[in-house]
């Protein structure tokens, strides 16, 4: 195992000698076997390095205390005890932790001296132990504000922008372009750590311009004009430095790794961490996608969930990310121990089972675990055990874990352009709430979803029996043409809100550009010159109402009306379940539209009236034209599905079960109940289903728990039995079924290409393999 390891990363042995033993636990075949359309290496004639080996990551994030108080000997005791095979080091940057030489990079006062940094790296090394040095390279002290003013961030008025007492660097200043390749090329050089990441490497963030004289010179010189005075979407020099600011991070992204390759050798990659989430990445200029495509290993620091998103939120992480970069790359994500945020409580623990449904669930999207401490000495210990039986079941378990293909045939389309130009400073009402809804109406009806990249349509189409539009307003030309190409292939489509209605700038169309798709037109104006009217965003929840058409009144039990009309009539499947009701609530605001003679419209709108007092609610216009929800099926059997009526939105706002089970039957429609997977049972499971070489892996998380309606989980709550159904790939031989949790092998019957068996229960989660 050394021998074979040795030769392609010489320069570092004593990191390889002991590598082979502690990481190495699947083999160079498995790596070349994998079947993933999206590999750019099919053909890897020797050992990966050690970025697509290293997969259980922890990390101390050094205080400026710790340095008085950083007992290395314990810590590598629970380095090998978590089976961690990699670190993250402070480093440098903010802070240095070993004896810098270079100018004005501080040392605090509790360093003394010592090369804590040098002291750990080595410590990790003989361990056979990856290290990534970790830096923070975003901010200083007033010493070197004052020594350095002009590579600092100044506001409008010419003050400097901080953060507390630190003084906040420049992108485009020479902090980025000499100071930190500098301390970068001292590191490399001094300690051969594998690699480098950093915490904070993207300047300010989008809501700050900086009109610093490198700023200033450098946009003017790209673009022939003056920093924009004033946030202004419409503007067109302000667009142009939303997109200027983007290609900055990129061009730090190369810069920090071209000199940490040429300092440390071909594999001392850097790669900066990054959120998981879409929208914040946004916020601070970071694209998503390019950085996916450029890095070898993505560091995602996305620690804890939101009471919105919920433990499901970082497996659809998972699989969002690997969507970018492949599933052949390593995605491990910086998991907290201690309370994270809402509040923060740095030094005390997170509850156990708090941080294990984060970790499992990350897991479940093809996430390496990567405990995450603050401080090397705490006061509360309870942190210490939480970690341990996670990273021990996956080291057990790893080979089913990485390096697979994910099985999905519901795609939902997404785009960063979309989250900027569209969303705008309203990302969270236009963008996240209908991507939730539709997310979490897919987890319900436990139906596997992949996230897709609108420019990768045309890639990954293959895939997919239908493709979501959650409200995707903003549509460059190129995603139009994709997305009807798919349709023409036989795709079938759900598109929502003002998906199409926007161009590449987030300036509105005439129409919708998928109009002819949609079998609905936005109303078009008598004045040829006159824009249409921006379609009315519902921000709060008003009483509004959808009638399903044709209603069943008579039909059902209830009291009836003198002047009733008798309407009676087959409804569509889609409002399957909804036989008891003309009406279902909606909470949006809608516009009259064109609908084609083709296009069949199963729900209307019915506006507000008063909800206070009891006396005046009642419809004042209990039945309009506005369409809520269109279907259009094509000639060649695709399955088009247009809601202008914002059912995810409302979904994702309301949490209204209705608008599930809608959305649900939409789903199961429009795949024409093609889903590969069935799930029956009681409770609120994930299910992410996957290939791999010959074999199934289906994780199942239990989401069902005792912090329904608030973090964090006190305790887990068993449920079971469910009953499963996988449809088998064609030639698919497997038929033995086995447990990764609970370790058991489970009877299995095949019927018509199905493959059934039941799970007797499930605390936390539970894995499965077919081969
Ligand atoms: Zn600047």
């Amino acid at each position: 195992m050394e021998d074979k390891n040795l030769h392609y990363n010489e320069g570092r042995r004593s990191f390889i000698k002991h590598a082979g033993l502690a990481a190495a636990t699947f083999t160079v075949s498995d790596i070349i076997s994998v079947t993933n359309p999206y590999a750019s290496d099919k053909k890897l004639a020797y050992a990966p390095p050690w970025y697509k080996r290293v997969t259980r990551w922890g990390q101390v994030n050094i205080t400026e205390k710790d340095p008085s108080q950083y007992d290395i000997n314990w810590w590598r005791e629970f380095w090998k005890r978590t089976e961690t095979t990699g670190i993250i080091v402070n480093a440098g940057g903010i802070v240095a932790y070993y004896p810098t030489r270079i100018p004005l990079h501080y040392q605090p006062a509790y360093l003394q001296g010592r090369d804590l940094f040098g002291e750990l790296c080595k410590a990790a090394h003989s361990d056979g132990i990856a290290v990534f040095a970790r830096m923070d390279s975003n901010r200083a002290n007033e010493d070197f504000f004052n020594a350095h003013p002009d590579w600092f961030a100044i506001d409008a008025s010419g003050k400097p922008y901080k953060s507390g007492d630190l003084y906040i660097t420049c992108i485009n200043g020479p902090y980025y372009n000499e100071h930190i390749p500098a301390i970068l090329t001292e590191i490399a050089t001094l300690y051969h750590p594998e690699g480098f990441t950093d915490n904070s490497w993207s300047g300010l963030g989008r809501d700050s311009i900086c009109y610093c004289n490198n700023c200033k010179n450098k946009f003017k010189d790209k673009t022939g004009n003056d920093i924009p005075q004033v946030k202004n979407w419409d503007d067109r020099i302000y667009r142009e430095w939303i997109k200027w600011s983007y290609e900055r991070r990129l061009e730090i992204w190369d810069l920090n790794n071209s000199t940490t390759r040429a300092a440390g050798g071909v594999d001392c990659i850097w790669s900066g961490m990054n959120s998981g989430s879409p929208v914040d990445q946004s916020r601070s200029f970071r694209d998503l996608k390019k950085i996916c495509e450029r890095a070898e290993i993505l560091m995602l620091d996305h620690q804890a969930r939101s009471d919105a998103g919920g433990f499901q939120d970082n497996g659809e992480t998972g699989k969002l990310v690997h969507g970018l970069l492949g599933w052949n790359k390593l995605a491990p994500e910086s998991m907290a121990q201690y309370q994270a945020s809402r509040p923060w409580f740095r030094l005390s623990s997170k509850p156990a089972a708090e941080a294990r449904m984060w970790m499992l669930e990350g897991i479940a999207g093809g996430i390496q675990p990567w405990w995450h401490m603050i401080s090397a000495y705490h006061e509360d210990r309870r942190m210490y055990k939480t970690a341990e039986p996670v990273l021990k079941w996956h080291k057990a378990n790893e080979e089913y874990l990485i390096n697979r293909a994910p099985i999905a045939n519901v795609g939902i389309v997404w785009s960063q352009q979309n989250i900027d130009f569209y969303g705008r400073d309203n990302a969270q009402e236009l963008i996240e709430l209908p991507w939730r809804g539709i997310t979490h109406a897919l987890l319900q009806a436990r139906m596997p979803y992949l996230p897709v990249h609108a420019d990768n349509i045309d890639r990954d189409a293959k895939n997919f029996s239908v493709l979501i539009l959650p409200n995707l307003g903003l549509m460059t030309n190129e995603q139009i043409t994709s997305v009807r190409k798919f349709v023409e292939n036989g795709g079938s489509l759900i598109a929502t809100g003002s998906s199409s209605l926007y161009d590449e700038w987030g300036d509105m169309r005439t129409d919708y550009a998928l109009a002819d798709l949609f079998g609905a037109h936005f109303v078009k104006q008598s004045n040829a010159n006159e824009q249409p009217q921006i379609p009315k965003l519902a921000v709060d929840a008003y009483h509004t109402y959808l009638r399903l058409t044709p209603e069943l009144r008579k039909q059902m039990d209830g009291p009836h009306k003198t002047d009733e009309p008798s309407i009676v009539g087959a409804r569509h499947e889609i409002l399957n379940g909804f036989e008891e009701t003309d009406t279902l609530p909606y909470g949006g605001l809608l516009d009259p539209l064109i609908v084609d003679p083709a296009a069949k419209v199963l729900a209307t709108f019915i506006p507000q009236f008063p909800t206070y007092p009891p006396e005046k609610a009642w419809m004042r216009e209990p039945k309009t034209d506005i369409p809520g929800i269109i279907i259009n099926t094509k000639a060649n059997g695709s399955r088009v599905v247009f809601l202008p009526a914002d059912i995810d939105r409302q979904f994702g706002r309301m949490n209204l079960p209705d608008h599930a089970q809608l959305l649900r039957n939409i789903i199961k429609w429009t795949t024409k109940d093609s889903i590969p997977l069935n799930v029956q049972g009681v409770g609120l499971v994930d299910c992410h289903l996957y290939k791999q070489q010959g074999r199934l892996v289906l994780h199942v998380v239990n989401l069902t728990n005792s912090a329904t309606w608030r973090q964090p989980i006190q305790e887990l709550i068993s449920i079971g039995p469910f009953n499963v159904k996988i449809k088998l790939p064609t030639e698919f031989a497997g038929r033995k079924v086995r447990t990764l949790v609970s370790n058991q092998t489970l009877k299995a019957n095949v019927s018509k290409g199905w493959l059934e068996f039941q799970i007797k229960s499930i605390l936390d989660h539970e894995v499965v393999v077919i081969g």
